[in-house]
């Protein structure tokens, strides 16, 4: 496959932008090479400027799960920009769509809408914070929330791929606010409620971790989570960014059957344009600016198009729940496939799976918290990446993703995906 284009506009881009992208990972830092340049994308196929075709297994890391250019979500954003595409002035559009997201969701009553998963969860934090009048939030090592300074400390995803967990510029006055736990122990959070006691405002999990490859919660670590919480009166925040309208239409909190105090949201709920949310009950949300005093606000916040996407895409979901059970045996099929070929290669291997979150690690020992996810051999990881790439199959440029199907992916994409896979795990 040749990337010609693609390689000069990398080096082009590397000239006014740093790193020559706007999102760390995407740079190719931890498979080395340089990355593709998108030209366009249909369903479930993206073509670079070099008219190389490839079937997408990250879905823009989650929005496109109805696929690529979806006609109904082309259709209202063009039409709902004739109206204008910007006022910072409230439309019935908002309205409709916090209906509809509310109307799914048991446990909420009210939504605010932002821009993006990392201010959805940074508000939430905040509001936590306001709503008990305490300072400290639990987070677990190796959980992504965005990039806002609490956050980036033992952070996951590019953080993680890049080593840098706990970046410079967060100043150490925010960091001892922030205490670590261990994902999937339950020992390691108690300490801290011991340590520091009416202290904690909150503990922000992802119900379903996705940025340190994916980890499933271990049965009763959830309900064990509400419970510290409810004896403390400290606040769960599910930061469902990731799961929200992914594992179901209710998320994390429907396919697990444990509730939060406030949930967040962003990646599909935007549908491919940039929209975060947090949501909790009238109690909690009434805290919030202008009705309380904690304060948020938006220039962009409930843009018309931003919000004509989302409420399309999950109007969508809505219209056809069964979409769920077609991305679940789509990526089942992948895992079981996946692993025909690994045993039968004897290449010591972890996939981690939850609905249609799936990850590969390259070990023998189970992934289950941030320690286990990076004992995978990188080096071979590296290999297989360019090896799938190469074979035309478009997979997350770091061990610590998930991947993310749609269901414009069909069993003969994912038949050609095997087929590739078996070919690159022979050719290692
Ligand atoms: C992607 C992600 C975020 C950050 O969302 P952005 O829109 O990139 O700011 C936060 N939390 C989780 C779980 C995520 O996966």
């Amino acid at each position: 496959m040749i990337y010609k284009r693609s390689s000069e506009l990398f080096k082009l881009a590397k000239l006014s932008i740093p790193g020559g992208v706007n999102s760390p990972v995407r740079a190719f830092g931890a498979v080395g090479g340089s990355p593709i340049f998108v030209k366009k994308a249909k369903g479930a196929y993206l073509y670079d400027e070099d008219d190389n075709k490839f079937i997408d297994y990250i879905s823009s890391w989650g929005p496109m799960i109805l696929g690529h250019a979806f006609d109904p979500v082309l259709n209202s954003i063009s039409q709902t920009s004739r109206k204008g595409i910007s006022f910072g002035i409230p439309t019935a559009l908002e309205t409709e769509f916090a209906e509809l997201i509310i109307s799914s969701i048991p446990n909420i009553d009210k939504i605010r809408f932002v821009n993006s998963g990392t201010e959805a969860c940074m508000s939430a934090v905040r509001l936590a914070r306001g709503y008990t009048n305490r300072d400290k939030i639990i987070k677990f090592s190796g959980c992504y929330h965005g990039h806002s300074d609490s956050f980036l400390i033992q952070a996951g995803s590019g953080a993680i791929t890049f080593g840098s967990p706990n970046s410079p510029g967060v100043t150490q006055g925010t960091a001892t606010d922030t205490l670590i736990s261990d994902y999937n122990d339950f020992e390691s959070v108690k300490v801290q409620f011991k340590n520091h006691p009416n202290k904690i405002a909150a503990i922000i999990i992802e119900p379903v971790a996705g940025n340190m490859g994916c980890v499933p919660p271990e049965p009763g670590f959830l309900e064990a989570l509400r419970k510290i919480c409810d004896e403390n009166q400290s606040l769960l925040i599910f930061d469902e960014v990731m799961t929200g309208f992914r594992l179901s239409l209710g998320g994390a909190q429907e396919a697990l059957g444990v509730n939060a105090d406030i949930v967040t949201y962003g990646k599909v709920i935007g549908g491919g344009l940039p929209v975060g949310a947090f949501a909790s009950s009238n109690e909690i949300m009434k805290k919030l600016a202008p009705e309380g005093p904690v304060y948020q606000a938006g220039t962009l916040s409930g843009n018309p198009l931003a919000m004509s996407a989302g409420f399309t895409t999950i109007k969508s979901l809505t219209e056809d729940l069964s979409i769920y059970n077609r991305l679940e045996e789509k990526t089942k099929f992948l895992h079981e496939e996946m692993e025909k070929c690994l045993k039968k290669r004897k290449i010591s291997y972890q996939i981690n799976r939850f609905g249609s979150m799936i990850s590969l690690h390259f070990t023998d020992s189970k992934v289950y918290d941030f320690k286990s996810s990076t004992k995978g051999d990188n080096i071979f990881f590296k290999k297989y990446f360019h090896g799938m790439l190469s074979e035309g199959i478009y997979l997350p440029p770091s061990a610590f993703e998930s991947y993310f199907l749609n269901d414009a992916l069909t069993f003969e994409d994912i038949n050609y995906t095997i087929n590739a896979f078996d070919k690159v795990l022979k050719s290692l």
